[in-house]
């Protein structure tokens, strides 16, 4: 099978490796789509992980095509995205199943091999199942869409509420497509002209992050909003973030922060003034209560959100350099980027040449 091996920064290398056997409790995943996240692009181009070489790619999809010892025959052959997250099942966060802040996980993709491969074995237990008629990339949309649902859940949204993300990326758009199907009204801001009109492509209300708080003024006649995310990761996002809740208001801390956060006074200060709760999301929950990788599978089978619109670009896996080329051209505006095998792979090749015709 083929590979895109991370061998140190920048250097993705496309080679060979013997396609794995599933073990006890485990199964052989036919990979058919792997999203390129935002953290893979930071892993590849910048930070490195934790060895090399090492396979990136956790955010994936594909089918069950061997079974190891133990498994529940019924898995064979069904679509399935994988929590790529390898709690230790020890620590006492595993105990009260709070699986996303296990003391001592591993992680498809960064501490342990990844889906940026034709194949891979993942345990049974990690498998989240996904209804026939949802495409694989679709499915591959399953963790960001799952870590969106959780901010949304942790964000404790509700019908009638006014929500508000700060940040047009993948999963600020995805929350604020959780928070329209709990019957909240969106708002999604951002800065970039292209992108806040990829957010109004959606349905959602846009604003232009430049006047963002005279704005939520203006659009909610000075009462602003019930629930704020900052889903950028930035000082001035997480002000904003403050700034556009309403006296009694809940901000979701969600963006990975960049550097130091520091507020000024007076915006400190209306966190106290407003008694805002300020309430932090992490990953999601899977196999607990309040499941996200369920509630995100039912959202695809339902099928009212559009989720294929947000695969900008897909790649061959033998295309990595070029996507990551692209991934870092920032004068583009784009949502996620996808690699694509097998089946997947061949219909990608069609597109490409019908669009040539
Ligand atoms: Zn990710
Ligand atoms: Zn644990």
């Amino acid at each position: 099978m083929k590979i895109l091996n991370l061998h140190s920064v920048g250097k993705l290398v496309y080679e060979d490796r013997e396609i794995p056997e599933p073990g006890q409790n485990e199964v052989l995943l036919k990979v058919m789509a792997c999203g390129i996240c935002s953290s893979d692009e930071a892993r590849v181009m910048e930070t490195g992980t934790y060895h090399f070489p090492t396979v990136p790619g956790h955010e994936f999809a594909g089918q069950v095509v061997k079974l190891g010892e133990g498994c529940d025959p019924a898995l064979l052959n069904r679509k399935a995205s994988v929590f790529p997250l390898l709690p230790c099942f020890q620590c006492e966060a595993c105990r009260k199943k709070s699986y996303a802040t296990c003391a001592d996980y591993k992680y498809f993709g960064s501490r342990n091999d990844g889906a940026f491969a034709e194949y891979l074995v993942v345990p049974a237990w990690n498998l989240n199942l996904l209804d026939d008629c949802v495409p694989y990339t679709t499915g591959a949309l399953s963790e960001p869409a799952a870590v969106a649902h959780h901010a949304v859940e942790m964000g404790k949204v509700k019908k009638g509420d006014r929500a508000l993300v700060i940040g047009t990326g993948t999963i600020g758009l995805l929350i604020a497509a959780f928070c329209q199907q709990k019957g909240a009204e969106a708002y999604v801001a951002g800065r970039r002209k292209e992108s806040l009109e990829f957010a109004e492509s959606f349905g959602f209300k846009t604003i232009n992050t430049a006047d963002i708080r005279e704005e939520v003024d203006r659009l909610t006649g000075g009462s602003r909003m019930d629930v704020t995310f900052e889903a950028v990761g930035s000082n001035q996002s997480l002000e904003d973030a403050i700034m556009s809740a309403r006296s009694g208001g809940t901000v979701v801390a969600m963006g990975n922060p960049k550097g130091d956060e520091a507020l000024p006074k007076d915006v400190y200060w209306k966190i106290l003034r407003w008694q805002l709760t300020v309430q932090g999301t992490w990953n999601s929950a899977f196999r607990a209560e309040g499941d996200d990788w369920k509630a995100a599978a039912a959202s695809m089978k339902e099928g009212k959100f559009p989720f294929e619109r947000l695969i900008t670009k897909k790649y061959l896996l033998s295309e990595g350099d070029e996507a990551f080329r692209f991934l870092q051209d920032k004068s583009l505006h784009k949502s996620r980027l996808m690699f694509v095998m097998h089946e997947e792979a061949d219909r990608l090749l069609k597109e490409r040449e019908e669009s040539r015709k």
